[in-house]
């Protein structure tokens, strides 16, 4: 089996971090900068100088990724290295997937750019828009006009394991696997898509419907994961598929005996899911025969990220700097490590 090493070199899943600004809110509250982004790919965890016992994250200061993002990184710059070389994979018949994972407050929605509706995102492009102007220039290259390539957007949510159709009013759809184990999720509206600014115009609206209704049970866009997906399609056969997940927080520390039951199933979910997606990562590098990709919902969804010699992943981790989060972001910056 491949290590994760091998997987990086052949560059078939990058792993990065990225680290946000301390917000007006915790400046408030005296919140602490305990992360610094010496560049390198590298991220310490510091000891404040004020008393308080960090002991127990004394022992792994220092985390390794293929590339670190500080607080005045720009979205720009995040998607140069991340999700932009993925764009090729797609135009090559390859699966390209692009992970934002981190706990809620952490900048995975500022990254990725899916809260048009919110007024922080005006000006900041995300990498969804990103992604999606890449893929229309690319399909104007002379390389490329000729294979007839059509793309078309798909917009869900996966929350406690069910699927809701972002593009079609929150649709909850059946995920089907038929005998060649190929997954299908029945009756996701697939919008064609002419131009960039028609992506766009689908995530705006697929947004807008996330964030609805924040009194039924799926009010809460922290606790789902939102997939946004750019499909090749030749001759009516998928050519080549990029999905782009903004994971549901993974924040530590709730509390099991203050908690209603709605939040405990919801966490129980979400830790299921983001295990399972840890362990299809792991044997994306290995040319193995079993992926546990039903471990989850999610998995089973994306099921082709994990499989075939054209699959490329990249994780975005998203730390936010507060000492407040600690706990959320030591086991962030764990998450990436895939031990053999
Ligand atoms: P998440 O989706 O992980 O819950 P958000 O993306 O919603 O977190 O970010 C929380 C808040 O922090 C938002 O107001 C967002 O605009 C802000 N924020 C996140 N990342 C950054 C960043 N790199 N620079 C500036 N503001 C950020
Ligand atoms: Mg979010």
């Amino acid at each position: 089996p491949l290590s994760l090493s091998d997987m990086v070199e052949a560059r078939r899943i990058c792993v990065c971090v990225r680290k946000r600004p301390l917000n007006n809110k915790e400046v408030t509250k005296n919140d602490i900068d305990v992360v610094s982004i010496p560049g390198n790919g590298t991220l310490l965890l510091h000891e404040p100088k004020q008393k308080v016992d960090l002991t127990k994250y004394l022992d792994n200061q220092v985390f390794h990724f293929d590339y670190s993002f500080d607080e005045s990184s720009t979205n720009d710059l995040v998607y140069r290295f991340t999700a932009k070389p993925l764009v090729q994979t797609i135009f090559d018949g390859g699966v390209a997937t692009c992970f934002a994972y981190g706990q809620t407050g952490s900048g995975k929605t500022h990254t990725m750019g899916g809260d048009f509706s919110g007024k922080s995102q005006n000006n900041a492009k995300g990498i969804y828009a990103m992604a999606a102007q890449d893929v229309f220039a690319l399909l104007k290259q002379r390389r490329y006009s000729g294979l007839d390539l059509c793309p078309y957007v798909t917009f869900f949510e996966i929350y406690n394991s069910k699927v809701f159709d972002l593009l079609n009013k929150k649709a909850k759809l059946r995920v089907l696997e038929d005998e060649k184990q190929q997954v299908q999720v029945v009756g996701l509206q697939e919008m064609y898509v002419s131009c960039a600014e028609d992506v766009i115009k689908m995530i705006e609206m697929g947004s807008a419907c996330r964030t609805s209704g924040q009194t039924s049970a799926n009010a809460n866009s922290s606790r789902s994961h939102a997939v946004l997906q750019v499909i090749l399609r030749r001759r009516n056969q998928v050519h080549g598929k990029f999905s782009l997940v903004d994971l549901a927080g993974n924040e530590r520390g709730i509390d099991v005996r203050s908690s209603d039951r709605q939040t405990l199933v919801e966490t129980a979910e979400i830790n299921c899911s983001l295990l399972a997606l840890k362990e299809c990562i792991r044997s994306l590098g290995m040319d193995s025969h079993h992926i546990p990709f039903r471990m989850s919902k999610l998995t089973q969804v994306l099921r082709d990220s994990f499989i075939g010699e054209n699959s490329r992943t990249c994780m975005i981790a998203m730390v936010s700097p507060g000492m407040s989060s600690c706990d959320s972001t030591v086991n962030t910056l764990r998450y990436r490590y895939i031990e053999n």
